[in-house]
């Protein structure tokens, strides 16, 4: 059984299906390969800040779906002083879904076992009832079944910014904030949670640094209410769905609560795969172009510390926030010269640091990997190419629309199918669905893993 990606996707998706072979007392051997060797953490929580803190409360990110106390639990062993209510910083986050991946792994019966292995899958071919994933450095893995959790792509690049030693195009990439904490003025495309955390960094690393931010609409994300509201039971109606009659509904919600709405987007959340299903593609079209900023904004909220550090930075003007877009960058020796065209007013800067924060590219074709999958006929973008075609519980469809009984994805890759979720409390939900279907392809099919690769 073999897992790509070893980000909060893989890990979980690795510990529900170890702890369902601990149930049924089977052997299940499990290969988890992470391009960047940042298993257990990913893109998120492999951050070293300890200014980047968790977006939601730690009583909401319990890794396993069906005991919300664990992570609180796990603090408490590891001596941390945590409640409920408190957000805890990313990376100490990253060290308890590491903790749980080893722990689960450790008690693994009957001679099965889950290895970390730090390489990049190139290719995935179904060969008879075995899968066949050839790895970059030639190694191969024979594998009965097999999760794609690849996770969030790197932003798309940005047309007319011309890429120097002083363009970061993909923040989230290894190391690749530790250079712009040099005071010189950093300018981030996106206004959203990236663009958040590398203000926190910038300018706690140095004092002088002033970060520029521009998107269309200049929106933050907004801060969590303190205490948390709680959250609304919502009855989405039956029948015909429409945006227009759901957007209604959402606002009589809104009123019905004495104007707050962080209890009414905290009770649609687990609605929302539901009636994104159901929603036509023309309205799903319409959500992104027109709503989906402003629902974010509101649904990704920040704690109310990461709030007041950046009302501050906004306050003293090193954080200067457009409304508008970005036209050109070139690349000069020491600097990027940026053209903007902020408020309606063209303008020209030269910044020490130019920043793509504008999110996660949607459509998977772009990666050699999952691209090389479509290409082969396994699998398919879904109708709005926001990530692979699934079905609910994250069987890939291939090129045909027929169900795969052995390759499954999980977490980012389902925008397209579920459109809520990348956030914890939905990935371990789907990994916890995934388990047991995956546990019983394997106990139909045999179980078989031939490694040629060296297992860390
Ligand atoms: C900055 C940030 C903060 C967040 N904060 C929160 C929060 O507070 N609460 C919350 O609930 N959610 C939060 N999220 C959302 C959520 O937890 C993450 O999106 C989630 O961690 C996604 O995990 P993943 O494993 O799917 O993807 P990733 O973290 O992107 O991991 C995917 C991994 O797969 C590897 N990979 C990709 N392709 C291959 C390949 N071909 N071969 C081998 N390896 C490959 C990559 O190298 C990567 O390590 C946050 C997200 C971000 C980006």
């Amino acid at each position: 059984m073999v897992i790509v990606g070893g980000g909060a996707s893989g890990t979980l998706a690795a510990v529900h299906l170890v702890r369902g072979a601990q149930a049924r007392g089977t052997a299940l051997r499990v290969v988890l390969v992470d391009r960047d060797g940042r298993h257990g953490l990913g893109q998120a929580y492999a951050t070293a800040d300890p200014h980047h803190l968790l977006n939601a409360c730690a009583a909401k990110m319990s890794g396993l779906a069906d005991d919300p106390g664990h992570l609180l639990r796990w603090a408490y062993e590891q001596g941390l002083n945590l409640d409920g209510p408190d957000f805890l910083p990313r990376r100490t986050y990253g060290r308890y879904l590491r903790d749980l991946l080893d722990g689960c792994a450790r008690k693994m019966p009957y001679g099965g076992s889950v290895s970390k292995l730090t390489a990049t899958v190139i290719s995935l071919a179904a060969e008879g009832r075995s899968l066949r994933l050839r790895l970059s450095n030639g190694d191969t893995i024979d594998a009965d079944a097999a999760v794609l959790a690849t996770g969030n792509r790197p932003p798309a690049p940005w047309p007319s910014i011309e890429a120097g030693p002083r363009y970061v195009a993909d923040p989230w990439s290894p190391g690749a904030l530790t250079e712009i904490c040099d005071g010189s003025p950093v300018m981030v495309v996106g206004t959203g949670l990236t663009m958040v955390d590398l203000a926190t960094t910038a300018t706690r690393a140095n004092k002088d640094t002033v970060v520029y931010a521009i998107s269309r609409h200049g929106l933050l994300p907004r801060p969590h209410r303190c205490p948390p509201s709680p959250a609304v039971e919502m009855f989405p109606p039956g029948g015909e769905l429409r945006l227009a009659g759901l957007l209604r509904m959402v606002h009589t919600a809104i009123r019905n609560n004495d104007g707050d709405w962080q209890g009414v987007v905290d009770g649609m959340r687990p609605h929302v795969p539901g009636l994104w299903a159901r929603l036509g593609l023309d309205d799903r079209r319409r959500f992104l172009t027109s709503m989906a900023r402003y629902w974010e904004v509101h649904r990704h909220r920040i704690p109310p510390a990461t709030a007041a550090r950046i009302a501050h930075l906004q306050a003293t003007g090193r954080l200067r926030v457009l409304r508008g877009s970005l036209v050109s960058a070139t690349a000069g020796r020491d600097e990027m010269r940026v053209r903007l065209d902020a408020d309606g007013v063209g303008r020209e800067l030269g910044v020490g640091w130019l920043v793509n924060g504008t999110g996660p590219a949607a459509d998977v074709t772009g990666d050699p990997f999952l691209g090389g999958l479509v290409d082969a006929g396994l699998a398919r973008p879904d109708p709005l190419r926001l990530g692979l075609d699934a079905e609910e519980y994250g069987a890939i469809l291939d090129a045909a629309g027929r169900s795969h009984d052995r390759i499954f994805t999980l977490g980012p890759t389902l925008r397209g199918v579920r459109y809520e979720t990348t956030a914890i409390p939905e990935i371990r939900t789907q990994a916890a669905a995934l388990a047991p279907r995956l546990l019983e392809t394997l106990a139909t099919g045999g179980l078989a893993l031939e490694s040629s690769a060296a297992v860390m």
